[in-house]
């Protein structure tokens, strides 16, 4: 038995090529799409062809001439046929569905693109495909149920389970493994490839990720029922009902997060009871801030007083309350919103150190007493003289989105009021570990400082 397992696993790829040799063998090579930076040696290169074959099968006057967009032939090459051509790697998307949806087996999908595991093909990866001819599956998907039978999944899906197994590129019953999302040929629908009909949205926004922002997660199943939950790099995701039936969740990107590739995934159930996962690499880019050089005491430097105060901030905005207290745009919450001092996420330096802290809010000016508006509804969580952040005030809105307010000269509201919209909250002062008087302003998303100003703009979720 585990013989016969062996050889099915070593036949397979050989197979492929063989199907894809046999398939083209009286038909012109590929077409191929120049793109930017590629040579006709290059390609020829790439491809295992001589140029001279490539220059006279298009009969190019001036090879150096070629352009991007422009398609050339590529004589001899019989492993692969169709339109040659790169596809940023779509959200929702894994190198199996992709194999699927084109119709290219991985080996061949491996010598387009150089060879590519599973997890480098992230969201944006500019894969070389054999488009025009692929693309016929891309409607209804199932997801094989533990225990399932091809037969079975084929009858589920309403089609004969050998067209389900050919076009998903599955060797027969051994090939099916409990959770894999099979494309189910001749049908049309719409949604991310790697996850089961009826998912109809998966989305991240923004994507690419950025450092400092606020991401808007949403997730739709055609109006039915759903149970998700996840993870965005290494923070636990809270999905919420949405108005429209969909769900979303919302999630900081920490400021100082090295921009690169981080893990996204998300698992759940389906109404029918069928559960579904799936994960791909997205990638985050810089949030392009400022840097600054900054001299203070030695002794207020990462000093015990301030980690427990940041301890006691952190533990004080993990929490996720159920209820979305705030509505529409965050108004400011200032009198003199155009006072801007300091703003978000620049870089800073304390006394020569490498530039590893940040600015976590929008500093505002306008003065001493200067009243503190509370910029949406919420309920107020923490508000108390600390040493850092001085008279400080912090607002629970709901759904682990959380706002605070350092340096105040006085406090006027109490641990649980419920503030709304434009009520003043405290006056504007120099308390804690400040040089001037200044409302330090701060948006927490899911346990991570964002860009407070995204707030005054942008309706979340
Ligand atoms: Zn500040």
């Amino acid at each position: 038995m585990k013989l016969k397992t062996v050889l099915l696993i070593l036949l397979l790829p050989l197979l492929y090529v063989r199907e894809g040799t046999n398939a083209q063998a009286d038909e012109p090579g590929p077409t191929y799409v120049i793109q930017p930076g590629d040579t006709i040696t290059s390609i020829a290169g790439r491809f295992g062809i001589w140029a001279d074959a490539v220059i006279s099968a298009n009969a190019l006057t001036n090879p150096d001439s070629i352009q991007a967009g422009d398609r050339i032939e590529l004589p001899g090459v019989t492993w692969v046929s169709g339109v040659l051509d790169r596809r940023a790697v779509e959200f929702g998307e894994t190198l199996r569905t992709l194999t699927r949806r084109y119709q290219v087996s991985p080996l061949i999908f491996s010598r387009l693109n150089g060879a590519v595991s599973p997890g480098q093909v992230f969201v944006g990866y500019p894969a070389m495909l054999p488009t025009e001819t692929g693309e016929r599956l891309g409607g209804e998907r199932i997801a094989v149920r533990s225990g399932e039978s091809l037969l079975e999944a084929g009858i589920r899906a309403g089609v004969n389970p050998w067209a389900l197994a050919v076009a998903n590129r599955i060797g027969g019953a051994a090939g099916l493994l409990p959770g894999d999302v099979l494309l189910v040929p001749g049908s049309v629908g719409s949604g991310p490839g790697a996850l089961p009909s009826p998912i109809s949205q998966l989305s991240l926004s923004p994507l690419p990720l950025v450092q400092g922002k606020t991401i808007v997660i949403r997730a739709a199943a055609n109006g039915e029922p759903l149970e998700i939950g996840g993870t965005l790099v290494d923070k636990t995701l809270h999905f919420y009902d949405q108005p429209d039936g969909s769900l979303a969740a919302m999630q900081g990107i920490h400021a100082l997060l090295p921009e690169g590739l981080y893990p996204f995934s998300v698992a759940g159930r389906l109404a029918d009871g069928s559960s579904f996962s799936y994960q791909q690499l997205v990638a985050v880019r810089s949030g392009r801030y400022d840097s600054e050089r900054i001299t203070v005491s030695e002794n207020y430097l990462d000093d015990q007083q301030s980690l427990r105060e940041n301890e006691l901030v952190e533990g004080l905005v993990a929490e996720f309350t159920p209820e979305k207290l705030w509505s529409g745009l965050f108004i400011l919450p200032t009198p003199y919103g155009d006072v801007i001092n300091s703003y978000f996420g620049t870089r800073r330096s304390y006394n020569g150190s490498p530039y590893d802290y940040f600015h976590t809010g929008v500093d505002w000016g306008g003065g001493e007493g200067t009243p503190v508006l509370a910029p949406a509804a919420g309920i107020v969580v923490f508000a108390g003289l600390l040493e850092v952040r001085g008279n400080a005030t912090i607002i629970d809105h709901g759904w682990g989105v959380y706002t605070g307010y350092w340096h105040q000269s006085r406090l006027d509201v109490e641990v649980g009021d419920v503030v709304s919209p434009g009520e003043a909250i405290g006056v504007v002062g120099n308390t804690g570990r400040s040089t001037g008087a200044h409302l330090h302003w701060e948006i927490w998303v899911g346990g991570v400082q964002v860009e407070p100003l995204d707030w005054l703009y942008q309706t979340y979720p």
